[in-house]
């Protein structure tokens, strides 16, 4: 299911409509140790008021504006205090500062109105940061955030040209023009095919997504898009590098009369044999199969993935295409020298989410042949979204806290961390890590990936800090 990225950064934002607000100084949290920030005594809590004389927007002008050899920086200390720093050094150091924001001037905000926006579908009375609609060309830049270039000023698109910002990440949905407008409710929406002209004309690039509502945009209106991007795909530098096709994700927070209905394995079968002829046609017409199906659609469709070869270089992992395959080849790889037994018998749980658990059960079959291992695979739905097939990353606390009750769990619970908040200990419904472990009987180990499941399994046991 497909959710808009909030970059994993604190965000603070302009109000719709609105210029962004002047950028205010960065606001530094962290100096890396050794680097040169360090050597000139940057603290936490400092704020740089500019560099060379310019106050930096964001992250990319203040990278930007880092690449000169001789840098004067305007400074003011947490005790207010004023300093202005001077140093030369490499083109390519960077100062090694953390700052608090990625965007000193505030978040663009989207301005569309999409029914199938899962910002509107989470529930009332949570921090107001989880209801901002980020669509800001920045983020995307810099975090890979998709956006839908509805609220670029002619300011933000030259600033594109500029500063060279591509690849972007732009939700497609459709290239019919009237069909884009309906599907964001924006009439800007019909812009897109002129837009990813003006991309290959400047020699720029982009990734895009398509977000699949059953009745809406599947079917002939979906072959239309992807066709259309293709047509952008091709060349030594080609506009539009892949795209990925995602369900649409409903809640149960969501309005009655929103028009829109959930994916059905029917949907997804008819959207798999409507793609995969079109991957072998872009594969012979452009040397790419270029659009993607979302893990997702496999599953539900109960179809078998799709080898990982044919995910290419995996552009879209990061939107859950192709990620569980790569997973389960890292998986491979790591699991190659298993011990025939471990010499202090252990039982662990693992918690994904429903929907993927057919696709891990044969890792957990591997695993269970070490002797003296017994890792447990408890695939769990989502009451909090109302979903049943759930993925991995949407699990909520409540989810856990109500899957996970009574179940016998072992000496330890492994939790993939992909469905913690980037860079937080805080789940989806804003229940806090530490509640968990408070709420469980025995201690969580976070997982980031395959080599952290053997470690569990196979390495020291202990839930981890
Ligand atoms: S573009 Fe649509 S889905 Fe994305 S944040 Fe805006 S309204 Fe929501």
């Amino acid at each position: 299911m497909w959710i808009e990225s909030p970059a994993g950064i604190p965000l603070q934002s302009s109000q719709v409509g609105e210029a962004p607000r002047l950028p205010q100084p960065a606001e530094v949290v962290a100096v890396e140790p050794g680097s040169i920030g360090e050597e000139l005594g940057f603290q936490s809590g400092d704020r740089v008021l500019s560099i060379n004389g310019i106050r930096p927007r964001d992250l990319i002008d203040w990278q930007i504006l880092c690449g000169e050899e001789e840098l004067t920086l305007e400074v003011e200390d947490a005790q207010g205090h004023h300093h202005v720093v001077e140093l030369e050094k490499e083109a390519d150091d960077g100062l090694g500062l953390v700052f608090r924001e990625a965007l000193f001037d505030g978040l663009k905000q989207c301005n569309n109105h999409c029914p199938f926006c899962f910002i509107d579908q989470q529930p009332p009375g949570h921090r107001r940061t989880l209801y901002l609609k980020d669509d800001d060309f920045r983020l995307s830049f810099l975090y890979g955030s998709y956006l839908t270039l509805t609220n670029l000023s002619a300011a933000d698109w030259q600033r594109i040209e500029q500063q060279r910002l591509s690849p972007l990440y732009v939700s497609v949905h459709a290239t019919d023009p009237e069909l884009r407008s309906r599907l964001l409710v924006n009439p800007r929406g019909a812009l897109l095919m002129e837009q990813l002209q003006w991309f290959a004309q400047r020699r720029l690039q982009l990734h895009a997504q398509v977000v699949v509502c059953p009745d809406l945009n599947d079917g002939e209106a979906l072959e239309r898009t992807l066709r259309d991007l293709a047509a952008f795909g091709h060349g030594d530098w080609p506009a539009v590098l892949s795209t990925a096709v995602v369900p649409v994700g409903l809640t149960r927070f969501r309005p009655p009369d929103d028009g829109l209905r959930p994916v059905e394995p029917v949907d997804a079968v008819a959207v798999i044999e409507r793609v995969e002829p079109l991957q072998q046609e872009f594969q012979a017409a452009i040397g790419s199969r270029f659009a993607w199906l979302s893990d997702e659609w496999y599953l539900m469709a109960g179809r078998p993935l799709p080898p990982r070869a044919s995910y290419e270089d995996l552009p879209q992992r990061e939107n859950g295409v192709g990620s569980i395959r790569a997973f389960l080849e890292e998986l491979e790889a790591a699991t190659r020298q298993l011990p025939q037994r471990i010499d202090r018998p252990r039982r662990l749980s693992w918690v994904v989410g429903k929907v993927v658990a057919g696709a891990l059960q044969p890792v957990v079959e591997r695993f269970n042949r070490v002797e003296g291992l017994e890792l447990q695979l408890h695939g769990l739905p989502s009451p909090y979204w109302g979903q049943d097939q759930v993925v991995t990353g949407l699990l909520t606390g409540a989810d856990l806290l109500q899957g996970l009750h009574g179940r016998d769990l072992g000496e330890i619970v492994l939790l993939p961390r992909v469905m913690l908040r980037e860079g937080e200990d805080i789940f989806l419904d804003d229940t806090r890590l530490e509640t968990l472990r408070e709420s469980l009987p025995v201690p969580i180990r976070l997982l980031g990936g395959a080599d952290d499941l053997v470690a569990a399994c196979i390495g020291s046991v202990g839930g981890d800090a």
